[in-house]
């Protein structure tokens, strides 16, 4: 009796010196949503995008305000990805946790080996991202840095959950690391497939496959596709092409019409978590861009 008495208030004073909330996070895209979740169980985690709606451009509804507010955490990709709105929330919401500087600010581009970074840009470009490719949910090497850092730095926010953080980072980087083998093999015969696409969305997973975007039915990036943009796309010798591909928010309007001309098989990859029933976490939307890309018929 004494035994569990004793047992029972260790018990309790362990529960009671945990904070009464733990970390109420604020993800821009369901991707960091999802790693949100597998390093801070306990976090109350809200994505303020879907895979069906396009990150660039979102509005700064109160909704979004009201949830920004309330955050220990914000997590974006960063390089301007949400420079159209992710500026206005934070102005709106007075949250200095998560104004620039904050120290719940977290840029997984930070993290990352950007690619595609240009010294110069100007608007005859179109809508370059002049920081580099921030589409880094499908940076799969990179993965294991942005995993170390969110630790730390959910470590840093909540230090008495200290021991939780640091045990679910260490898993899911382990998992990973077992999955970049598997997926890296897996993918042997994509490698060297040049393909058609539909903005810099897989800029990432393809350059980590050995995989070539030749063309883009962008005819500037963020411009949409015009017919004499696609006309000139239609004259591409589809025979050393593997397939076109495009994002689970965007129009397949522009894709089929090429595809209707070239003979070319079409691809449509969720853009992130949640862009199709089987990409219900990270993990499993790496796995399955990889699926669909290999099951195409060429
Ligand atoms: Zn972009």
């Amino acid at each position: 009796m004494l035994f569990n008495l004793t047992r029972l208030t260790g018990w309790l004073l362990a529960l009671f010196s945990l904070p009464a909330h733990a970390l109420t996070i604020f993800a821009c895209q369901p991707d960091w949503a999802s790693l949100a979740k597998v390093h801070a169980p306990e976090a109350e985690v809200f994505s303020a995008t879907t895979a069906f709606q396009d990150p660039h451009f979102i509005q700064a509804r109160p909704s979004l305000i009201n949830k920004m507010r309330q955050a220990d955490l914000v997590i974006c990709s960063g390089a301007e990805l949400e420079v159209g709105w992710l500026p206005e929330l934070q102005r709106q919401s007075r949250n200095a946790k998560v104004s620039p500087g904050g120290e719940g600010l977290f840029f997984t581009t930070d993290y990352v080996a950007v690619l595609d970074k240009h010294d110069h840009v100007d608007r005859s470009m179109g809508d370059v991202h002049a920081g580099g490719n921030p589409h880094v949910q499908f940076a799969v090497a990179d993965m294991i840095n942005i995993s170390q850092a969110l630790s730390d730095k959910l470590q840093q926010l909540d230090p008495k959950r200290a021991a939780q953080y640091l045990q679910a980072g260490e898993a899911f980087r382990q998992r990973w690391a077992a999955k970049m083998l598997i997926w890296k093999n897996r993918a042997l015969s994509l490698k060297g497939k040049k393909v058609v696409g539909y903005h810099a969305t897989y800029r990432y997973l393809f350059a980590w496959l050995g995989m070539t975007q030749v063309a883009d039915l962008e005819p500037k990036p963020g411009v949409s596709p015009t017919t004499a943009h696609l006309t000139q796309l239609a004259k591409l010798d589809p025979s050393n092409i593997y397939a076109i591909v495009y994002a689970s928010h965007q129009n397949s309007q522009a894709a089929k019409w090429l595809a209707e001309r070239t003979l070319l098989p079409t691809i449509v990859l969720p853009q992130s978590v949640g862009g199709n029933e089987q990409s219900h976490d990270l993990i499993a939307l790496i796995d399955n861009s990889i699926n669909l890309l290999l099951a195409s018929s060429r």
